[in-house]
C-alpha cells in the first residue's frame, strides 16, 4: 500500500514532501488530501463482494475486522489512540494516528463469521501457555483474509487513478498482474489455513520461536513475511519471481503486548523449507540479537504495525529504521526498469542489523 501513496504523492505533485516533510501550501494539502480520500472511498466500494468469503453466504453489510485483536491494541494504545507505520514514513497524505476502532480494519468477511472464527486466538485467557496448533491456524487464516483484502483494495486503487489522472503506459497491466498471482496465492493458503483450524491439525505449522517477555513491548504487528535473504545474505524467497508457478514461502510473525507481559512468536507453513538456513543462523544467536532480528524484519517487511505514542520520539526519527522502513517501497518502484531480485537481495541483506534499535528490549516497555 506504501508505494501507492508514494506514486500519489508524486502523481499529485507532492514528490519532494514525501518523506522529507517539506513543507506545502496547506490549501494544496487539503486539496490533494481529499482527492486521496476520494480515491480509497471508491476503491473501498469497489473492492468489496457480496459474499462472505468464509461462509460464502450473501451479506450486505461486513464485519470491521481487526487484523491484532482489540485486546491486544488496547494495551499499547493512550486515551484508544494508537500510532501506525505513517509516523515513520511521514506521508503527508494520511493520518498516522488513529483509534483502535479504526486501526487495522479489512471487510471480507461476516459479523457472525467473524466473532467465531478467529475465537480460540482472540481470547487473551488462551495465552497463559504457547500458543495452540489450532491458534497458529486462526492467525494464519485472518493473515490471508486481511492480505486477501489489501490486494483487492490496491488493485481498485490502481483502476481508479488510471481513470482519474491515468497511469503511465503499461502500469496497471503489470500491477494487475502482480496483484492477481498474489491473490491466487493467499486465497489457497486461506484455504489451507481454514481447514487446518477446522479439522485442528497439529502439522500444519511449526513454531520456530517463542519468547514470552516479562514485560509489554511498545509495538503490535501480526503478519506474514515473505523474507528475500537469510542472515548472511543467502537467497529465501524471490520476490519478484513472475513465473504463476513460483510460490514464496512466508513466515508469520506475532507481536502481542499483553497487560504485564508480551509473546513474540514466528511460526511457518510446514511444507515450507526456505527457512532452513535462515533457522539454524537465528537459533545460534542471543535473545537480544534474536529481537533485533524481528524488529528488522518489522520494519524492513511490513506496515501494518502500531505503535504506542509514548515511545521516544528518538526512534520515531532514528535513521537507521527509517531506511530500513523505506526499502519496500524503494524497491517496489525499480522493479519495471531493472532486474527485481538483485536489488532486492542487496536491499534487505542485514548489514544494518546491529545498528537497529531494540524496541522490543525492556529498555523500551510501556509505563516504564
Ligand atoms: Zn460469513
Amino acid at each position: 500500500m506504501e508505494d501507492i501513496f508514494g506514486m500519489l504523492s508524486s502523481t499529485l505533485d507532492l514528490r519532494d514532501t514525501y518523506r522529507v516533510g517539506q513543507k506545502v501550501s496547506s490549501e494544496n494539502l487539503l486539496e490533494n488530501k481529499k482527492k486521496v480520500n476520494q480515491i480509497i472511498s471508491r476503491a473501498k466500494i469497489n473492492a468489496k463482494s457480496d459474499r462472505c468469503l468464509y461462509c460464502g453466504e450473501k451479506v450486505t453489510s461486513f464485519c470491521n475486522s481487526h487484523t491484532i485483536p482489540a485486546f491486544i491494541l488496547e494495551n499499547i494504545s493512550v486515551e484508544g489512540n494508537l500510532y501506525n507505520f505513517n509516523k515513520m514514513i511521514g506521508s503527508p497524505l494520511i493520518k498516522d494516528e488513529d483509534g483502535i476502532n479504526r486501526s487495522g480494519i479489512f471487510y471480507v468477511i461476516c459479523r457472525d463469521c467473524d466473532s467465531k472464527v478467529f475465537a480460540e486466538y482472540e481470547n487473551p485467557d488462551k495465552y497463559s501457555t504457547g500458543p495452540s496448533h489450532k491458534m497458529l491456524a486462526q492467525i494464519a487464516m485472518k493473515n490471508f483474509l486481511k492480505n486477501i483484502y489489501k490486494r483487492k483494495l490496491e488493485l481498485e486503487m490502481y483502476k481508479v487513478i488510471n481513470e482519474q489522472m491515468g497511469l503511465p503506459y503499461g502500469m496497471l497491466e503489470h500491477q494487475s498482474n502482480i496483484i492477481k498471482l498474489d491473490l491466487n496465492e493467499f486465497m489457497n493458503e486461506y484455504i489451507r489455513a481454514k481447514k487446518s483450524d477446522e479439522k485442528n491439525k497439529s502439522d500444519a505449522y511449526n513454531m520456530f520461536f517463542c519468547e514470552r517477555l516479562d514485560y509489554v513491548v511498545p509495538v503490535a504487528f501480526q503478519g506474514p513475511i515473505a523474507m528475500s535473504t537469510d542472515l548472511e545474505g543467502g537467497v529465501i524467497n524471490k520476490l519478484f519471481d513472475m513465473d504463476p508457478k513460483y510460490k514464496l514461502q512466508e513466515l508469520h510473525l506475532c507481536i502481542f503486548p499483553f497487560k504485564e507481559e508480551s509473546l513474540v512468536f514466528m511460526f511457518i507453513d510446514s511444507r515450507w523449507k526456505r527457512y532452513r538456513k535462515f533457522y539454524k543462523q537465528f537459533r545460534k544467536l542471543s535473545l537480544e540479537e534474536q529481537l533485533k532480528v524481528v524488529v528488522y524484519l518489522l520494519f524492513a517487511y511490513t506496515e501494518d504495525f502500531f505503535i504506542h505514542k509514548d515511545l521516544d520520539d528518538e526512534i520515531l526519527s532514528n535513521e537507521v529504521l527509517l531506511e530500513i522502513s523505506g526499502k519496500s517501497s524503494i524497491v517496489t518502484s525499480m522493479i519495471p526498469f531493472v532486474d527485481g531480485d538483485e536489488v532486492v537481495q542487496q536491499s534487505y541483506d542485514f548489514s544494518q542489523l546491529s545498528l537497529v534499535p531494540n524496541i522490543l528490549s525492556k529498555r523500551y516497555e510501556v509505563g516504564r
